[in-house]
């Protein structure tokens, strides 16, 4: 996007983290107009969220996304336990099997979905969401940001003419989503 060009689209996304990665990615998958605009030149840098629940493996599943994070993913039978301690390197007071690992609770999440539940940093989880969105169609922009000098100077024009236009504010600092007719 150049300083003086158009960028036409139905949905802008703003962020492709685990929101706005997956909205880009829903919307490719089912044919939807898009631009993802993100602030840095890539995805988290950092770990982050990491504990992955059976309702978003569900989403990936329908996706088609599941296997590739598992591929990566620590499985659930891998999943250990929650340690309570003092300090990061201070005495241990105690520690549970969470997460279902326990034998009875293991029982209730199989039984609750198809999709197990894994542990997956985001480091390893967004270039998984963001990649298979690109493959199929998404368009995105780093270094990017609805503040910045060509942002500003865009101007949003729907591909079809009927269509309404939504903007997907997907950072943690701003509501999960706001839509709007212009
Ligand atoms: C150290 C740390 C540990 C965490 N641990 C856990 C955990 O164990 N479990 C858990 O569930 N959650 C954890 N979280 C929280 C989890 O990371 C967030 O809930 C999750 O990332 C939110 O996803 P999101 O897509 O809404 O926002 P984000 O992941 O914050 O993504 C925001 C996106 O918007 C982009 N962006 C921001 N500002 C702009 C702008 N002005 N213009 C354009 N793009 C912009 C960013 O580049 C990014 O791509 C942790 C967070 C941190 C920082």
């Amino acid at each position: 996007m150049t300083e003086n060009e158009n960028l036409e689209t139905d949905v802008l996304i703003i962020g492709s983290g685990p929101a706005g990665g997956g909205a880009a990615l829903a919307l490719a998958t089912y044919g939807v107009d898009h631009m993802v605009i993100t602030k840095y030149r890539w995805t988290a840098n950092t770990p982050r969220a990491h504990i992955t629940n059976q309702r978003t493996m569900e989403v990936f599943r329908d996706l088609g996304i599941e296997p590739d994070v598992w591929a990566q993913a620590v499985p659930h039978e891998l999943m250990g336990e929650t340690v309570f301690c003092t300090s990061l390197a201070g005495d241990e007071i105690g520690r549970v099997r969470t997460w279902g690992t326990h034998p009875a609770r293991d029982a209730d999440y199989t039984m609750a979905s198809p999709s197990q539940n894994c542990d997956i940093p985001q480091t390893l989880l967004e270039p998984i969401v963001v990649g298979h969105a690109a493959s199929r169609g998404s368009r995105s922009r780093s270094s990017r940001s609805p503040a910045s000098r060509s942002a500003r100077r865009a101007t949003w024009r729907p591909s079809r003419p009927a269509a309404r236009r939504s903007i997907i504010a997907s950072t943690s600092t701003r509501s999960a989503r706001s839509s709007t007719a212009w």
